[in-house]
């Protein structure tokens, strides 16, 4: 039985019950509070710049 369908989180690649949808991708819950506590000097910064500029790309037009 499928009760909830998993969708695949962009950023980390792992299919999660509960995120975010933007757009067209899904973000987990786990890697949206991470990305909010994520500062520019931390060395993930430019991995979660780089997975989210294709969004950023789509959400400004
Ligand atoms: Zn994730």
């Amino acid at each position: 039985m499928e009760a909830t369908e998993r969708k695949t989180c962009m950023v980390c690649g792992e299919p999660k019950d509960e995120g975010i949808t933007i757009v067209t991708e899904f973000i987990c819950t786990s890697c949206e509070s991470e990305m909010v506590h994520t500062s520019a000097e931390d060395e993930r910064y430019p991995f979660f710049v780089k997975q989210l500029k294709q969004l950023w790309v789509r959400f400004h037009i």
